[in-house]
């Protein structure tokens, strides 16, 4: 089916997504765009295909989330790069699960590159590209008026299901998930719902046997030419031909 997008009902425009007002009051609709930033959107490039991959990868995810327990926002995926979505009140913390050290963690404490965490270790950072993303603690985010201590207790043990679900997921198609990073949102009735999105645009992963990158971290080095090959290869693991045919793809 078609989902008309009325430009005039657009909602947000994220930096690699816009959410336009679903037909339902309480739904939105997600589009999935090529755009690809780092630096807090210094860098800004269109890659081609990306928004078809991650629109998948993200509704797979979702799929396999919900068989497990966790609650997403996802209604449908209506056609490749078009979500059909329920409208969540968006928490502004981006929970990050860091299985191996690396990435801004080694940056900004003394942390060796590629040492395990045992267990995970989870942040929660201000989501706020002014502020850039200040790293919060339970106090800040409190006095913020963003989340309560309750809110903060669900925040960290979804993150955790959610990380032990995805871990097995790629483990067992020869990926190692490094770190990645949700967002959450409450729905009408104050539940807390995985929100947002799960792709190698917001995961590290890496290939268990050769330790390749699979995901955005190749764009933040400047590899631009190996992303989408990247991606297609975590889509090629993840999606099997049942689901291609369930997304109506080929
Ligand atoms: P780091 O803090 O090391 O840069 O990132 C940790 C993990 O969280 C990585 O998997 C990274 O992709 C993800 N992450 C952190 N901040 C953002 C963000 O603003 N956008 C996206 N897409 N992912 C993020």
């Amino acid at each position: 089916m078609m989902i008309k997008m009325n430009s005039e009902k657009l909602l947000y425009e994220g930096k690699a997504k816009s959410v336009f007002q679903g037909e339902n009051d309480d739904e939105v609709i997600i589009k999935f765009r090529d755009d690809m930033t780092a630096g807090d959107g210094a860098r800004k490039e269109s890659m081609n295909q990306k928004g078809y991959l991650n629109s998948i990868l993200c509704a797979k995810i979702f799929e396999i989330m919900e068989e497990n327990g966790v609650k997403t926002q996802l209604v449908e995926l209506n056609e490749p790069c078009v979500m059909t979505a329920k409208k969540l009140d968006m928490i502004p913390i981006e929970v990050i699960v860091r299985n191996i050290a690396t990435g801004s963690i080694v940056r900004k404490f003394p942390f060796e590159d590629k040492t395990p965490f045992n267990p995970p270790l989870i942040q929660m950072d201000f989501k706020d590209d002014e502020y850039h993303d200040p790293m919060l603690n339970d106090a800040i985010a409190k006095a913020l008026g963003i989340v309560t201590q309750e809110d903060l207790d669900q925040l960290r043990a979804l993150a955790l299901k959610v990380n032990e679900i995805m871990s097995k997921m790629f483990k067992d198609i020869g990926i190692i998930l490094v770190d990645f990073k949700i967002e959450f949102g409450k729905d009408k009735d104050g539940n807390i719902i995985l929100g947002d999105e799960i792709s190698p645009d917001s995961c590290r992963l890496w290939d268990a046997e050769t330790l390749d990158m699979l995901d955005k971290e190749l764009f933040r080095q400047g590899k631009d030419d190996e992303v989408i090959d990247a991606y297609e290869e975590v889509f090629n693991r993840l999606v099997s031909d049942e689901d291609k045919v369930r997304y109506g793809i080929n």
